[in-house]
Formats: structure tokens, sequence, C-alpha cells
């Protein structure tokens, strides 16, 4: 079959029709950047610029989704919080809004068509829509409430009023809540589909009570507004989710977009029956510092845990890509979907599921239709090696956080540069999700 363009895979699928592959995602904020050689900082400034950026990295790639994004802040800035815009990197936040509860009811829901960056991102919206509209979904990316709310207050005080004040606390998500309601309005009114991405929302980062108390209402209360619209919506939410699976899919939302922490094959059988599924190939570890061949595998390893999930499977990175992660791994990912086709070809699929498995101790072969006949050289060998005893080491160390743990703690919280790019899997991932940017909103659905 033809490549399909993205609105006519995503129609075929939903009607239960063949099409050419999965949908694939691959998360791109920032690195769009890269793909026309501008500065990052840039693209948070300049509509036409971000749209161009965008729409030049969709067809560079030919993923499945294009994301106005450019890092989590536009929303709790735009009431008020300050964000610091380095030359070259992701921004971040400098300063919340306010330096104390008390200061809460100074806070006014934020007007999109005037306040912050929140016109710029929406004249972006409406330029990617005129240029591509119709080939494929254009999202904007809309910051939870519980996520807007730790911005406005800092993560710290926000953990503090959540156990010893939680009405200041609701009152809090309340206005940030107000501010997401209007932005997605003036999504849907400029013809995009709001992606709600909550990186503070995370089970890394608070509990599933707390999530139950102060995230769900407001994720729910503007699932049902864009319902309401007549567009279906994605939830991202960073790190780990497993125990808020549940209470993901009570938010109504109809694709969950899981972090790499979490395992597709569980959510699979505990959530798949009821939503689509989008994730995970690890952006830092895999994305960022793999190579073509480690990204082949991975996708491999997603689809074989979740390409037969009931309702569906968007192959996807866990979380935003890091700025810098190179083109020849984005492509892979695309490369790899395209040869794994649709329907899955179970067969195709277990060989390089085992390949996936024994990349670093072995020296396997690719015999799937199409493989490279000597696929991989010694040094390719050698470097996944390296990366499988980094990744391991990763995760021990940083235990019990992985990576987006460090919202809570995060340097670019309190107010200073994170520096560095990708110099860890950990801090890669910290850095492109939920303090900075990348997080993602991806809303292929
Ligand atoms: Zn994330």
């Amino acid at each position: 079959m033809a490549e399909l363009t993205p609105n006519e895979r995503a129609r075929r699928l939903a009607a239960g029709a063949d099409a050419d592959r999965l949908p694939c995602v691959p998360i791109v904020g920032n690195t769009a950047a890269r793909v026309i050689g501008c500065r990052v900082r840039e693209l948070r400034y300049d509509a036409a610029l971000l749209a161009n950026a965008q729409v030049a990295a969709y067809r560079a790639f030919g993923y499945d989704n294009i994301r106005i994004f450019t890092d989590l802040y536009p929303s709790a800035e735009a009431m008020g919080a300050k964000v610091y815009a380095p030359d070259d990197e992701t921004a971040y936040l400098a300063l919340p809004a306010i330096q104390e509860p008390g200061q809460i009811d100074t806070l006014r829901p934020a007007d999109p068509q005037r306040d912050g960056i929140l016109p710029l991102q929406l004249e972006a919206l409406r330029r990617a829509l005129d240029v591509v509209g119709d080939e494929v979904p254009v999202t904007a990316a809309l910051t939870g409430p519980f996520t807007v709310a730790s911005f406005l207050v800092g993560a710290e005080t926000l953990t503090r009023l959540v156990l010893r004040s939680p009405s200041a606390a609701a009152r809090l998500c309340d206005l940030a809540l107000e501010t997401t309601l209007r932005l997605a309005e003036a999504i849907m009114d400029s013809g995009g589909t709001p992606s709600l991405t909550d990186a503070m929302s995370s089970a890394t980062v608070i509990s599933p009570r707390t999530f139950e108390q102060f995230s769900l209402p407001g994720l729910r209360t503007l699932v049902e507004y864009i319902h309401g619209r007549g567009k279906k919506v994605t939830l991202h939410i960073c790190g780990k989710t497993q125990p808020i699976w549940p209470l993901m899919v009570a938010t109504g939302a109809d694709c969950l977009s899981l972090d790499n922490d979490a395992s597709l094959a569980a959510a699979k059988t505990a959530v798949g029956d009821q939503v689509k599924l989008m994730g995970n190939v690890h952006p830092a570890a895999v994305m960022l510092q793999g190579t073509p061949l480690t990204v082949r595998a991975a996708v491999r390893e997603v689809v074989a845990a979740a390409g037969d999930s009931p309702k569906g499977l968007i192959v996807a990175s866990g979380c935003s890509l890091p700025t810098e992660t190179p083109f020849e791994n984005i492509r892979a990912m695309l490369d790899a979907v395209r040869e794994i086709g649709f329907p899955v070809n179970r067969e195709n699929l277990q060989e390089t599921h085992a390949l996936a498995r024994k990349i670093p101790n072995s020296e396997p072969t690719l015999n799937y239709p199409g493989a490279p006949r000597h696929p991989f050289t010694e040094g390719e060998l050698a470097h996944a090696r390296k990366l499988a005893v980094r990744e391991e080491s990763t995760r021990t160390h940083t235990n019990p956080s992985p990576t987006c743990s460090r919202v809570s703690d995060s340097p670019s919280v309190k107010g200073r540069p994170r520096s560095g790019r990708g110099s860890s899997a950990f801090d890669a991932a910290a850095h492109e999700t939920p303090n900075h940017p990348g997080a993602a909103g991806e809303g292929a659905v």
C-alpha cells in the first residue's frame, strides 16, 4: 500500500480498515529548531518561525502529528510567572507568579488572546494548520491545571498546601483550570486540538490520592469541554504512572501517552480495552544516545508489548525528544514502524524482538524483510553495550526517582539554569521533560 497521509491513516485505523502502518509520533519539540537551523529561543518568540520549524520537521520525518510546543510554561507565564529563555536551549521557570500562598487571590486567569506568548502560540497553530492541516493533525500543547498551579506558586509550596491547606491548593488549581479552559477554547477556535501534558501530576511526584483530589477534577473538566466540541484528546503524564492509570482513564481522555517508566504490556492489560496507548521509546537513552539500530530494536519492543492493544497503539517516544536528538534516530523510528507494517507481522516482530533483548551481549543478525545485510558494525555493538550499562547505572543510581522525579526539586524551579545538554540519560530526560520543555502533549488521536 502506498504511504498514506497521517489523516488518511488515522481515518482508516479508526474505521477498522487496512492501513500502511501503525501511527508513529516521535515527540518533536525544540528539535524542530535544528531542522530549520534557527536558535531554540527564536521559536518561542516568533510565531512564523515556530510554525515553519514544526511543519519542516513533520515533512522531514513524516510522523503522524504536529504539536505546537516550546516549553511547559506559557500558561503560567501568562498569569505572572517569570520564564527565562536561554539563547539556544529550552526555556525554564525562573520565578513562580507568587511567592507565598497569601497572594493566591491576587492571581487572575489569563487571556489567551493577549497574555504572555499565548497569542504567538495560537498564531503558530493557525499558520501550521493553513499549510498542512488537511494532511496531518495539528495540536497545541495544553499544560494541565495542576502543573500550571505548581508553576504559579512553586512546586514545594504547592506540595505544602496540598498537605496543610487543601482549600488554598484547590483555589489555585481552579484558577489554573480557568486559564487552561480559555486556552483550550482558543486552540479549538483556531481549528486545532489541545494536547494535554501534565508533568507534575506524575506518580513520581504526587500520590494517587493527591492526583485524585487535585489533578483529576480539572483534567476531567477539560476533557469534557474538549469532547463537547467534538475533539478527541491525548493525556501525557511523565514518569511513573501505573498507580494512576485507572484515574487517567477516569479523566475521559481518549489516549494515554506514557513515559518510558511505564510498561506498555502492563498498560495494555490494565487499561488497553478502554483507551488508546501511546509510547514509549526512551527519549534520552535510546533516541538521544542510541543509534538507528538501537532505535529500531526499541520500536520493535514497543510494538511487541502493545501492538495488539485493543484500542490501538501509537508508537512514540516516552516524552518529548531532547533538542539534540540525531535526525537519523528519528528517521529510524519511522523506518522501523514502516518495516513492521500493518497489521503487525508477528513473525518478523518475534525475531527482531529477540534481537532487541540481545543487543548488549551478543552479535545478532537482523533477518526481517528489508533488513540491512550486516547491520551491526563492531563500533555499533560496542556503543549499544555501553548504552545498556549506562542506562542500568542510571536506573540504579537515581532510584527511586527516575527521569521525571526531578520535577519537584529541579534546579530550574529554584531559578537556576541547568547546564549541559544530555550529559546523561537522566539529565537529558529531566531537561527535556518536566522542567523544561518537551513534555509532551502529542495528541495524535
Ligand atoms: Zn513527559
